[in-house]
């Protein structure tokens, strides 16, 4: 199967079993198209990352309008506004302290980590609104920090504020989204908000029933747990 930056198609596993659902409309004879990486990012990125992994460029209806692109790499609106140049550098810093990080995991501990995401949004926070998608890269990585050293508030309030440009950016049916529902649904349900934590939870179960239909195993867990609170 090929890859599009706007797939029609999503595979999910069942044990060792894959299995395709089309999350478009698919008229007969058209090709059907699954997504190889992480489409949060803008054209330029994404077709870095096919390059270097896949060794081809995407030329999908996203990579010719790039329509997402101007909203994806958002500046924040000032009085001063920064120059063409300023925000080139930060895009550059942003790529870079994405690959530091990525880096970091591996050796550093928990607070260095939190604190190289907590330097960087604040540096980038000074060109880039919070909806930009470098901001939403380190605030992603920052909830990670929070989740693994139990810290649910922080976890929950880097959440807060990601989901919104997520479900904006990603296609409609998107894994991503619907795993970032599921996290904010459970930090709710950890933190007695029930009402909160069951809307959170439904919205990631209607993208499952679609991703992996509505018998899969994962949907009957999430289900439970809805019961159970
Ligand atoms: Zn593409």
């Amino acid at each position: 199967m090929n890859h599009s930056c706007c797939p029609n198609v999503i595979v999910t596993y069942k044990g060792i079993l894959a299995e395709v659902r089309a999350v478009k409309e698919i008229e007969p004879g058209e090709e059907v198209f699954t997504s190889y990486i992480d489409l949060l990012y803008p054209t330029e990125d994404r077709n870095d990352r096919l390059r270097d992994s896949y060794f081809f460029t995407c030329d999908c209806r996203e990579c010719t309008m790039k329509e997402k692109d101007k909203e994806k790499l958002k500046i924040r609106k000032l009085n001063d506004p920064p120059s063409a140049e300023a925000v080139r550098d930060m895009i550059k810093y942003a790529r870079n302290v994405i690959e530091e990080f990525r880096r970091a995991k591996h050796y550093k501990s928990p607070s260095e980590l939190l604190e190289i995401c907590e330097l960087s949004l604040d540096k980038m926070g000074a060109v880039f609104e919070d909806s930009n998608v470098y901001m939403l890269h380190m605030m992603y990585q920052a909830m990670g920090v929070c989740l693994y050293v139990q810290d649910w508030e922080g976890a929950l309030r880097y959440g807060q504020k990601i989901i919104r440009p997520y479900s904006k950016y990603y296609p409609s049916y998107s894994l991503n989204v619907a795993s970032m529902w599921l996290k904010l649904g459970r930090l709710y349900m950890a933190l007695e908000n029930r009402p909160a934590g069951d809307k959170a939870l439904k919205k990631a179960i209607a993208i499952m029933e679609v991703a992996h239909g509505k018998d899969h195993p994962y949907i009957s867990e999430i289900k439970k747990e809805l019961e159970d609170h």
